[in-house]
């Protein structure tokens, strides 16, 4: 992995053309374009778990139901493997993601960058299509930075990069500190539990807010 870049994820970079002259919006998936919280309680409740949003975080807010003790943390990456194998293709699409998104292509290029497990990412592009939002899918393993820093070394024109989780705002800050990294986390009750990421340009909370800030930055170049 000497570029930072997963091998198994290099090859899906090398499928997308860039064009250098038109702006790129990268975007994640889960509590983005899909409303993941609201699959999970779903899922959790069929496995007598629950969420006790009591942080923005899996590990020790998955309960169990018959005596409220937190699920082991060894115990969560097989559940979200079950997670994903029976809801990524169904997860409901966010409010306004896909009506946005449209809008936007009109004028920007666009990638969905997910950490969704590549097994699964099938799946994931069936979601996609299903909720009128086909565009290229990279299945990502670990850190996002280097492979937008990929994404758009080249690119005469802005881009964005669209994320709730804040280790992914830092890993791109890091490495592609020319990307305007916007700050979002769909479901209500979780983007109460925490703030702005602390390496984020700005904090949205809303697609027509995330839309408009985009456009904004793109009309003024
Ligand atoms: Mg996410």
């Amino acid at each position: 992995m000497t570029t930072g870049i997963h091998e198994d994820v290099l090859p899906q970079l090398e499928d997308i053309t860039v064009n250098p002259d038109r702006p790129l919006i990268i975007t994640d998936a889960d509590e983005v374009l899909f409303a993941f919280m609201q699959g999970m309680e779903l899922f959790l409740e069929e496995n007598d778990l629950f969420f006790d949003w009591a942080s923005f975080a899996l590990h020790g807010n998955i309960r169990k139901k018959s005596d409220q003790s937190p699920l082991a943390s060894e115990k969560i990456p097989s559940l979200l493997d079950r997670f994903f194998a029976e809801y990524a293709h169904r997860l409901p699409a966010v409010e306004g993601a896909a009506e946005h998104l449209k809008k936007l292509s009109e004028t920007a290029q666009i990638v969905v960058l997910s950490n969704v497990p590549p097994k699964y990412a099938s799946l994931r592009k069936e979601g996609l299509v299903k909720s009128g939002m086909d565009f290229p899918l990279i299945a990502n393993i670990g850190a996002k930075g280097h492979v937008v820093n990929y994404l758009t070394k080249n690119l005469k024109k802005p881009s964005f990069f669209i994320d709730d989780i804040p280790t992914n705002h830092g890993s791109v800050r890091k490495h592609a500190q020319h990307v305007h990294r916007l700050h979002y986390i769909a479901d209500a009750r979780l983007a109460k539990l925490l703030g702005p990421a602390e390496h984020s340009t700005a904090r949205l909370d809303s697609w027509p807010e995330l839309h408009d800030h985009i456009q904004d930055i793109i009309d003024k170049e």
